[in-house]
C-alpha cells in the first residue's frame, strides 16, 4: 500500500486549543505519516491541555508562543533551531478576533479591533515565516494556512474576520512568488464550517453548519479528518508542484451559486 512517508522532518503546528481544533486535525496526520512535531500554544492557560494532547503523540515538543509577542516568536524559533535545525512542514491555524467584531455592524468595527484581528489572523503568517526562514530554507519547506470562503464572499456575521482572511490568502500567494525560489511553499485550506472554539465565537454559527450541510454538493459537512487529509497533502511531496493556491475543503459548497 502506498503510504505517505514524513520520516525525518520537522513539523511546527501552531494554533491547537484543543482535540477539537483543526490544528489539531492535521498534527495527528503528519504524526502518523512519522513527522516529528512541536505544537505552541498562546499563554500559559492553555498549556496543561496542550501538554495532555501532545503526550497521545510520543515525543512530540509542546512550546508557548503568542503570535502577538516577536519575543515568544523568536524563543520558537532559537529553540527549534537548537532541537531540529530545520523545519520542514508549518502549520499556521490562528485566528482571533474581539467577539463584539463577530457581531453587529461590520461597518462601525473599531480601529483597535480591525487592527487586532489582522495583526493575529493574517500579519502572523507572514511574522512567524520571517521569523523561521533560516530553518525553512535548510532542506525547503511546505506551509499551511487555514481561511475560509469568508475572504472573498459576504458572509452574515463574519466581518471582519473576511477582512482579515482575505489578506491571509492574498500573502500566502505573495509569500508562495517570493519564497519559492528557496522551495519553500506556501498554500492555504479553505475550510467549511467545523465546530471549534474559534468557530463557536462567531455569532449565529450553527445555523451556517446547518445552511452549509444543506446546499453543500456532498449535503453534508466537512470532517476535521478530511482537512486533516488535505493538510497532509499539501505538507508532503504529493503536492511538489502546488504553491500560492487555495484549496477548497467544504464539501463543495464554494461551487454553488444558488
Ligand atoms: P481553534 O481551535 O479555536 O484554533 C484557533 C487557534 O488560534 C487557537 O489555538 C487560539 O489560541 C489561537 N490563537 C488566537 N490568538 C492567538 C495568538 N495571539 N497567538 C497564538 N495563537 C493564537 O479554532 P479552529 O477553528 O481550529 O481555527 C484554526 C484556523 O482555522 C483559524 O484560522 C480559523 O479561522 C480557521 N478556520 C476555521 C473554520 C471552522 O469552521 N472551524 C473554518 C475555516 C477556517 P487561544 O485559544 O489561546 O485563543
Amino acid at each position: 500500500m502506498f503510504a505517505i512517508d514524513l520520516r525525518g522532518r520537522h513539523a511546527l503546528v501552531m494554533g491547537v486549543a484543543n482535540h477539537r481544533s483543526l490544528s489539531w486535525a492535521i498534527a495527528q496526520q503528519l504524526h502518523r505519516a512519522g513527522a516529528a512535531l512541536c505544537l505552541t500554544y498562546a499563554g500559559e492557560r492553555l498549556r496543561d491541555d496542550v501538554q495532555q494532547l501532545a503526550e497521545r503523540l510520543p515525543g512530540t515538543l509542546t512550546l508557548d508562543c503568542d503570535v502577538t509577542q516577536d519575543r515568544t516568536i523568536a524563543a520558537v524559533a532559537r529553540r527549534l533551531h537548537r532541537e531540529w535545525g530545520s523545519v520542514e512542514c508549518l502549520v499556521h491555524g490562528i485566528a482571533w478576533a474581539r467577539r463584539e467584531d463577530l457581531e453587529g455592524k461590520f461597518v462601525a468595527t473599531s480601529r483597535e479591533g480591525f487592527q487586532a484581528a489582522l495583526d493575529v489572523s493574517a500579519y502572523s503568517l507572514l511574522n512567524v515565516t520571517n521569523h523561521l526562514l533560516p530553518l525553512l530554507e535548510r532542506h525547503g519547506a511546505s506551509i499551511v494556512t487555514l481561511s475560509y470562503l469568508a475572504a472573498e464572499r459576504a458572509v452574515p456575521n463574519y466581518n471582519v474576520m473576511g477582512s482579515a482572511k482575505a489578506v491571509l490568502e492574498q500573502s500566502v500567494r505573495q509569500l508562495a512568488w517570493e519564497l519559492g525560489a528557496k522551495d519553500i511553499r506556501v498554500n492555504a485550506i479553505s475550510a467549511g464550517p467545523v465546530s471549534t472554539l474559534a468557530a463557536r465565537g462567531i455569532h449565529g454559527f450553527t445555523g451556517m453548519l446547518r445552511h452549509h450541510a444543506e446546499k453543500a454538493p456532498l449535503r453534508r459537512n466537512v470532517t476535521r479528518e478530511e482537512i486533516g487529509g488535505a493538510g497532509l497533502f499539501l505538507l508532503s511531496d504529493l503536492s511538489s508542484g502546488v504553491t500560492g493556491e487555495t484549496l477548497y475543503v467544504d464539501a463543495g459548497y464554494h461551487v454553488m451559486g444558488l
